[in-house]
């Protein structure tokens, strides 16, 4: 069979291997990881590979991926990401061992779920240690810890943080020794153990590789390091990672040599932005099949140095490929290695083959 373009493929083997070499980090801390496959929408095959290698969970922002998660029958518990849609409730309680929640009126309305269908529901209290992206406000986290240990059909397990997401803000000790100290304060106000203390993404990790990580600091959900085998801070290599875990393969459907700058009078272009254009002289560009429905444009790099991205509309990709190194015809196929950003778009993309490759 002839693989079709536009295609993300996949290799499960390789995200085992960086996930052994993140997950053993947290497992020599004493810590559990819950694996994140969200970038990929849960693709069965990656949740198979990271918890083959040794996850002690499975979680995901989204209510549908725990659904189709908790179809594979893996026997880890499963964990919500993302804060509770109330309206949702009932789903989340039924799919999600555990949920991440920001506010007392979740905690209420999960456990009211919870009661209607004769289940306990696991919860975790965030913590806005700096971020400010979710959490309660660290001094009157107590307060909600203490109105939560009544409710019924919940069980309060623990607290967590996240940072470096919107605020971009880095895991410190400081900040870690705050989440420590908060969990402290809740547990005197509430009488619960509240023995779990998520510490946060993959942007922990340099932290616990520096060994500076507070050793209360018990559970990590990870996905970027693994997935694309990332420091999350800059970008650059996690060691022991490999990079060549994913590939997005496109094909060219115009090959035309052209001037670098547009002719005529301009204006906004069809994503009401102004461009400009540097003037290289004639060029050899080539049209791919993907576009920015599919993905981020900027967020896909070439595998041929020799080849660079400099535009794209919602369904074609512009390429200049005057300097490029491998064979480039109408037909042929280029590839590139996606950011965070890009793979998430060509993971959701209906438009984008998957493809599963081995080794
Ligand atoms: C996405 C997400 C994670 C995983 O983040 P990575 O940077 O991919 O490791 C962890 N926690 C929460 C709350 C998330 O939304």
């Amino acid at each position: 069979m002839i693989a079709q373009t536009p295609r993300l493929e996949i290799y499960p083997d390789r995200i085992a291997e960086n996930a052994r070499v993140v997950y053993d980090l947290c497992h020599a801390h004493g810590a559990q990881v819950a694996a994140v496959g969200k970038v990929v929408c849960a693709h069965p095959e990656v949740v198979h590979a990271m918890v083959g290698a040794g996850a002690d969970m499975v979680a995901d922002s989204r209510i549908q991926n725990l659904t189709s998660i908790a179809a594979l029958g893996l026997e880890r518990p499963s964990m919500l990401l993302r804060i509770p849609t109330p309206s949702a409730a009932h789903d989340i309680v039924r799919y999600a061992d555990i949920t991440l929640n920001s506010s007392l009126g979740s905690l209420q309305v999960l456990s009211d779920a919870a009661r209607m269908l004769g289940v306990t529901h696991q919860a975790v209290l965030m913590i806005d240690v700096g971020d400010l992206r979710e959490g309660v406000w660290p001094d009157h986290a107590a307060k909600v810890a203490e109105a939560a240990a009544a409710l019924p059909n919940l069980e309060l397990i623990g607290v967590g943080a996240n940072l470096a997401c919107y605020g971009g803000v880095i895991p410190s000790v400081e900040n870690m020794r705050m989440l420590v100290d908060v969990r402290d304060s809740c547990r005197e106000a509430s009488g619960l153990e509240l023995g779990l203390i998520s510490g946060g993404n993959s942007s922990s990790l340099p932290l616990l590789a520096s060994g500076d990580m507070p050793a209360e600091i018990n559970h990590f959900r990870i996905g970027e390091t693994v997935i694309l085998g990332s420091n999350v801070l800059d970008r650059s290599d996690w060691p022991g990672t490999r990079q060549d875990t994913v590939r997005l393969v496109a094909e060219i459907v115009e090959l035309e040599r052209k001037p670098s700058v547009p002719i005529g009078l301009r204006a906004q272009n069809a994503f009401g932005e102004t461009v400009e254009f540097d003037d290289r002289g004639m060029r050899l560009r080539a049209i791919c099949n993907i576009g920015r429905q599919d993905t981020s444009v900027d967020g896909i790099l070439p595998h041929d140095p020799g080849i660079r991205v400099i535009g794209g509309s919602s369904d074609h990709l512009i390429l200049d490929v005057e300097d490029a190194t491998t064979e480039v015809r109408l037909g042929s196929e280029v590839s590139f290695t996606p950011n965070y950003g890009a793979l998430l778009g060509l993971a959701t993309s209906p438009y984008v083959e998957k493809i599963v490759r081995r080794g």
